[in-house]
Formats: structure tokens, sequence, C-alpha cells
């Protein structure tokens, strides 16, 4: 079993990271190869100290060729689900996978799309985030998929093969996918609405010629690059969206961790990764109190 997990490759995951491997423990970085689209993006960084006056493409590089020298790879698959056990952590993730580790560390950012009205009340009630955990359920059924990155076009395409009807609603540019049970929408809806399990979802006003305002829908798909910790984690505490947390990076949940955006304002680099190498530093000290135990 792994020491750690971390879920999350922005600076405060890649932070913990190097933490862990310089106290030689053994664990698991889920994310993507180009790190953070939150760094890629950043026009000129000014603030983060030692590097003055770099773009977000030379600040990603330069995390990159650090992780390489290290020796760390990460793991590109989106965790779907972290499962706090009696004394480990099982996750689980889009691809399929499944692992397990003593800790956790929470470092998924922030999703700058808000939720949807209904969206956390129906989670696991017809709202997923996983499309290749849950896409049979919907076989021959209709549903809406909302997406914000290009990067998960895929996923649509894999839900469009089963369904009988897609009303997407991309929220990104250039999209390229053209299937002839997908509806494109480009407006934000108002509300999921539903009873025991979701039936459909309201837009202010008819969001496209011939689509309705309400339209009946069987299941809804977000498919966004971060979920929100408390759908991540069950029990997980937040506040206004935010993973609680002391001084000690320590979340309500024995074992596991968080550092970054995700813990709250302000939202920045130096902030990310001094609580990713704080958290990393009492996974360390958490683990040799196990080992005492
Ligand atoms: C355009 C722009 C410019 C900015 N400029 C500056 C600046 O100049 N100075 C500054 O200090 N800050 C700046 N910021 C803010 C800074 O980018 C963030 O504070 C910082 O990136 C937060 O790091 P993080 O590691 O907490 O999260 P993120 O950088 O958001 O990284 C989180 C990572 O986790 C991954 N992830 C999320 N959920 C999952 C999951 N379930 N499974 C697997 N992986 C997952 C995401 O895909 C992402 O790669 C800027 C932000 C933007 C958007």
């Amino acid at each position: 079993m792994l020491d750690c997990i971390i879920v999350g490759s922005g600076p405060a995951g890649v932070s913990a990271a190097l933490t862990l491997r310089a106290n030689g423990k053994s664990f698991q970085i889920f994310g993507s190869a180009e790190l953070s689209e939150k760094i890629s993006k950043a026009e000129l960084i000014r603030n983060y100290p030692g590097l003055s006056n770099v773009t977000g493409k030379v600040f990603c590089e330069a995390l990159q060729a650090q992780l390489k020298d290290a020796e760390i790879p990460i793991m590109e698959e989106k965790v779907s689900g972290v499962y706090a056990l009696k004394d480990k952590f099982s996750v689980l993730t889009n691809e399929g996978g499944a692992y397990e580790s003593k800790t956790v560390i929470l470092a998924c950012g922030v999703e700058s799309v808000r939720m949807i009205d209904g969206e956390e009340a129906f989670a696991g009630r017809g709202v997923s985030y996983c499309a290749t955990c849950d896409g049979l359920l919907y076989k021959n059924k209709t549903i809406a998929i909302l997406c914000t990155s290009k990067r998960l076009e895929h996923e649509i395409g894999y839900l469009a093969d089963f369904a009988k009807h897609v009303y997407l609603i991309p929220m990104y540019k250039d999209m390229q996918l053209d299937r002839e049970n997908v509806t494109v929408i480009r407006k934000m809806p108002q509300k999921i609405e539903g009873g025991m399990r979701v039936t459909g979802l309201r837009f202010p006003t008819a969001p496209a010629e011939n689509v309705p305002e309400l339209l009946e829908i069987a299941g809804m798909f977000m498919l966004r690059e971060s979920v929100s910790p408390a759908v991540l984690v069950g029990g997980l505490q937040t506040e206004q969206g935010h993973v609680v947390v002391n001084r000690k990076q320590e979340t309500n949940l024995k074992g596991c961790f968080a550092a970054g955006d995700c813990t709250g304002r302000p939202y920045q680099y130096a902030k990310a990764t001094g609580e990713g190498n704080v958290a990393a530093h009492i996974v360390c000290e958490y683990l040799s109190a196990q080992k005492e135990d």
C-alpha cells in the first residue's frame, strides 16, 4: 500500500510530491502531464519568490523538469472518488483504476465554474462526474452534459455512443464534436430538477431554437477538470466550497490533508506550494506516529 496519494498536479501537488520524495515515502500523484492550466495560462508571473517576470509556460517547464529530475511520474487519471476506510483510503479513477494509500493529500485546486442549483443535492442520484463509471447506466436514455474543457471532449463522445440523445453545454471554445444525437446549447442552465432522481434541466429562457426551457433528462454529467472536494470525498468538511483545514493542513478526516487553492483564498502559487510542503511534512509525521502505535 502506498504511503500517500496526491490528488492534483498543480503547484500544491508538485510541492507535496517533491517533499514526500525527499523524505523517501511511496506515493502517486494524479493529474496531468501539463500540470495545471492555471500555470500554463498565466501571462506573466511577478510574485513568485526567485522567479521574476516569467511566463506561466516557463514556470510550468521548470516544475516539469524538477519532477523529471526527482523521477516523479504523473499518473494521468482523473480521481473520481476518495473513500476513507478504517485505517486507509481507497481512491478510484475515471479510467477504472483503484488504488490504496495510508494518507491522501487533496491538491485539486478550485473550479472557476460555479455549481448549478441542484447539483450537489442530486449528486449520485442522476448527477455524475464520471463518464466511464456511469455512462452505461444511461444507455438509450436522454442526458445532458456540461463540459468545461476541450481535454475532456473524448468523454462526451463516449457518452454519446450509449445515450439516445445528448444535450451538450460546452463551456470552452473550439468544440469539434459532430454527432447526430447531440444538440449543442450555448447557455448556462439554471437548475437541475427531479424527485428521487434527476428528471429535468431548467434554463432561464428557451436555450436554442426548438429547445424548451425545461429539458427532460434522465441524467446530468458534469465534466470538469476538478470536482468539488465535497463531492470527491464523502464526509469531508467544507465551507463555501473550500476544504476546512488547520495549520497542519489536516482536514476533519484522519489521514486526509489538503493544500493549495482548494483550502481557500488567496489563490496564489506561493500559498499553494507552501501548503503542499506543510501537508507532506505532516504526512511524514503521521506515518511515523502510525508505525509507533
Ligand atoms: C490566468 C491565471 C493567472 C494566474 N497568475 C498568477 C500569478 O501571477 N501569481 C500567483 O501567485 N497566482 C496566479 N494565479 C493563481 C494560481 O494559478 C493558483 O493559485 C495555483 O495554480 C493553485 O495551485 P493548486 O495546486 O492549488 O491548484 P491548480 O493549479 O488549480 O492545480 C490543480 C490540479 O489538480 C488537477 N485535478 C483536479 N481535480 C483532479 C482530480 N479529481 N483528479 C486528478 N487531478 C485533478 C487539475 O486538473 C489541476 O491540474 C493565476 C491563475 C490564473 C487562472
